[in-house]
């Protein structure tokens, strides 16, 4: 992390700031003054402003309801983006582990710890997530078969990882998934000449969306939910 940014995440000045502070001299790294705002800082340095130590930052977890119509980038100029629903000073800190298309809804995890995100987006963590699907045609036997035994998605050569159907209706099912290709959940339902209408995560690992999150809020995840994909 940037030495200004650490001052910043760790004091109540704004980056302008302690970008000001750090240019002043008022900051030292390893005892001594450092001038260079975009000095890199490790755990292991030890930081102080005005001769106070600086703590490192905590990182962040959030989870947010994604309601649709917004994407799922860190920033676009044109478009909204779920990190333009948090506060500026949390948006700037944190990334999105595993996104969702701009018409998907429902659990989104942000975070500023990039190993943590690594647990749910690497493909070899195999980690689970739960979408809610809401189809065009009534799912029949066979296609719910070739779904949880895996399907070939146009343009692949590998098949789908087996997933977990669980129908609520003919039109309406959750589903399991160990991967995360891309538009996948559309995809593998187009395999089995289907069409999702609508489709809402709920649950990634073992964190299932707060449903008392309106579209568009979010909160810290409890210690528990962290400690999820450790
Ligand atoms: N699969 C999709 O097709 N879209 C999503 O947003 C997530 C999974």
């Amino acid at each position: 992390m940037r030495l200004d940014q650490f001052v910043a995440n760790s004091t109540t000045l704004s980056r302008k700031d302690a970008k000001r502070a750090i240019a002043a001299g008022r900051v030292r790294v390893n005892d001594k003054p450092c001038k260079q705002a975009r000095q890199h800082i490790s755990a292991r340095d030890s930081v102080q402003l005005d001769h106070q130590p600086v703590a490192m930052p905590e990182e962040l977890y959030l989870m947010m309801n994604k309601p649709a119509g917004v994407i799922s980038a860190t920033t676009d100029s044109n478009q909204a983006t779920a990190l333009d629903l948090l506060p500026v000073e949390l948006a700037a800190r944190v990334h999105i582990a595993g996104r969702l298309d701009k018409d998907t809804t429902g659990l989104l995890l942000l975070t500023s710890d990039g190993q943590w995100s690594h647990q749910i987006t690497s493909p070899r963590r195999d980690c689970p997530k739960t979408y809610r699907v809401s189809l065009a045609e009534p799912l029949g036997d066979s296609a719910r078969k070739q779904l949880e035994e895996g399907v070939l998605l146009k343009g692949e050569d590998t098949p789908t990882k087996p997933a977990r159907v669980v129908q609520h209706a003919d039109t309406l099912l959750d589903l399991t998934i160990h991967e995360g290709r891309y538009h996948q959940v559309k995809r593998m339902l187009a395999a089995v000449g289907n069409r999702v209408t609508a489709l809402h995560r709920q649950k990634i690992g073992l964190v299932t969306l707060d449903e008392r999150l309106s579209p568009g809020e979010f909160r810290p995840l409890t210690a528990d939910e962290i400690q999820a994909f450790n």
